[in-house]
């Protein structure tokens, strides 16, 4: 992470950094131990980012630690896969976990043995009701449970009976241990939880070492006991959790209390925060892949060529609070074109190329022009750039009757073609369905470099490629995944795809430098955005990723007040 942005993190003010502050001062905690908590069942997305920028952001502020934890306690849905990208992603973000990375399944032996002590004071019980008559006996929100025929089972039966099911002995959901709680609790998640269930499955750690797993609700919170967090910090679903937790803790022979606090969850406008859902559009092919540029996942927003510092500025303006509110894209796009804008070099690349002649320059000759490689940083120096007889502009920046506001190419109008020349346009050559295809044009030798000697000035600066040396390229321009703010609000979330969700340019004309465009390295394609390789590029195919249009759209919204 860059000192910038440190500095900025530092400034954060928010109810839960006031909440760590307030417990270091009054000698609660000697180091705040927070951690991130990913379940190896997906990738990363935005959603994530924003809980990694609160975790590893207060360990960083308050000279603590933040431990990264897989939540691998369901093997059915869990891949290796996941967990060596979420590692990659944690650290593409800027984070480190240094050595304090853990796995739920590092405390199996100590959850078990815990899960025995529960029994033994009576606390818990085995039950051989199948899942369907558990839930039967659950009760709803206004009913209570009903307590189950097996909760008074003696703690040695009980003791057996787990034991067994910890060889191996019984299939998957003959049984079941259960905190015995309370049936008839308001709080569902009270009403005897399950807490270790019956599987068959191999892990993919753990191996075949255990046919028993236990749940996500009585690992999250001891494994936060045992690694010594202090501000186990998680999203709102799971404040009706946390008498469960609280319950656990206070009735195991935990080394440490952690103290967790919810916060509203990142919702974002035209997007789907979800793994599960995620899956669903990878699955089903309706996108490329995890990495699909269209994808909230940290992936696919690195493939687009989103810096991480932009990111992470993203979570800080977002912030943290206790409701939930549905975020703008808009924003994020902001945060990157405010760093772009400083970071990226500038080039000149045709989306959609019209041919002009410059009827007054040499045939066959050519020379080198300078140009500026970022006007907000001289330290980025500057490039040359050929021009010739023949050069390509953008078909939008030529019209043969403009409206009034239009200031480009027109018949008989002189622009600036930037670093380069002005011209003025002579004719438009058509085809036979009359289509522009070609413009004849002359220029001042006299305006080398984009400024007239005689002071006249001219409204419109156009960007251009030299036709004989561009590069032809492909570029990828993304719109929103979903065509609804929140999608899937009224019906399937399928049906409110963006089916112009991508769109390929494949005829456009590069200037020559971008043939050598570092993987990864975002640039500005001037008046038109900012654009990164794509992982599909090769020397023979160019392939770039439009990341942002410079059309700010957040400034437009807040200037609505919106
Ligand atoms: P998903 O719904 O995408 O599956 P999850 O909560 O199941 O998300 P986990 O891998 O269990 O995902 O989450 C790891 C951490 O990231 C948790 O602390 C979780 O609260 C947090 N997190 C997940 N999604 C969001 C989100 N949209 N906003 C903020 N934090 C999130
Ligand atoms: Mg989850």
């Amino acid at each position: 992470m860059s000192d910038a942005d440190t500095a900025t993190q530092e400034g954060a003010r928010d109810f839960i950094r006031d909440i760590v502050r307030a417990d270091l001062a009054a000698g609660d905690a000697e180091t705040v131990v927070t951690r991130f908590p990913p379940e190896p069942n997906g990738y990363l997305h935005l959603g994530h980012a924003k809980s990694m920028c609160l975790n590893f952001g207060i360990a960083r502020e308050f000279g603590g630690r933040c431990h990264l934890r897989f939540d691998d306690t369901n093997p059915v849905k869990e891949e290796h896969e996941y967990i060596q990208a979420i590692q990659e992603d944690v650290r593409w973000m800027g984070f480190d976990w240094g050595q304090y990375l853990y796995h739920a399944s590092d405390h199996f032996e100590t959850l078990y043995a815990w899960a025995e002590h529960l029994i033994g004071a009576g606390r818990a019980y085995v039950d051989d009701l199948s899942p369907e008559e558990i839930r039967a006996h659950r009760g709803t929100l206004t009913e209570p449970g009903r307590d189950s025929p097996y909760r008074e089972r003696e703690p040695e039966e009980s003791l057996e009976l787990f034991r067994r099911m910890r060889a191996g002995e019984f299939p998957d959901g003959a049984r079941v241990l259960r905190a015995k709680i309370d049936m008839a609790s308001g709080n569902m998640n009270l009403r005897d939880p399950v807490i270790y269930r019956i599987l068959h499955v191999h892990h993919p750690r753990t191996g075949d070492a255990w046919r028993i797993y236990p749940t996500y609700d009585f690992a999250h919170g001891q494994s936060d006991a045992i690694e010594g967090v202090t501000h186990s910090l998680c999203t709102l679903e799971f404040a009706d959790h946390r008498p469960l937790y609280d319950w656990l803790i206070e009735n195991l022979p935990v080394p440490a209390v952690p103290r967790q606090t919810e916060f509203a969850r990142l919702n974002l406008a035209y997007t789907v925060l979800s793994k599960r859902r995620l899956i669903q559009l990878v699955e089903g092919g309706h996108v490329s892949g995890w990495d699909d540029p269209r994808m909230p996942t940290l992936r696919g927003l690195r493939r687009r060529g989103f810096p991480p510092a932009a990111i992470r500025d993203f979570c800080r303006r977002i912030g943290i609070a206790k409701a939930d509110n549905l975020v703008e894209v808009a924003l994020l796009e902001h945060c990157a074109r405010e760093l772009l804008n400083k970071t990226a070099e500038r080039r000149m690349a045709v989306l959609d190329p019209l041919k002009v002649v410059i009827e007054n320059y040499p045939e066959g000759e050519g020379e080198t022009l300078r140009a500026i490689n970022n006007p907000e940083d001289a330290a980025a120096g500057s490039r040359e750039v050929p021009f010739t007889r023949e050069l390509y502009i953008e078909a939008a920046d030529f019209m043969e009757e403009p409206p009034k506001k239009f200031f480009r190419l027109a018949p008989g109008r002189e622009v600036r073609l930037r670093y380069a020349y002005f011209i003025t346009c002579r004719e438009a050559v058509k085809d036979a369905n009359g289509k522009i295809v070609e413009l004849r044009c002359t220029y001042d030798p006299e305006t080398r470099g984009g400024d007239a000697p005689d002071g006249r000035r001219v409204k419109g600066t156009l960007h251009w490629v030299s036709a004989q040396h561009a590069v032809p390229a492909e570029v990828r321009l993304y719109d929103h995944l979903f065509t609804k703010p929140v999608p899937g609000a009224d019906g399937d979330v399928l049906d409110d795809l963006n089916p112009e969700s991508l769109t390929v340019l494949v005829n456009c004309r590069l200037e020559p430098s971008l043939a050598e465009a570092a993987p990864g390295v975002p640039l500005q394609f001037e008046r038109q955005g900012y654009f990164a390789p794509d992982p599909d590029s090769t020397p023979s195919h160019l392939v770039f990723n439009r990341t942002v249009a410079l059309r700010d759209s957040w400034a437009k919204i807040k200037r609505r007040g919106g």
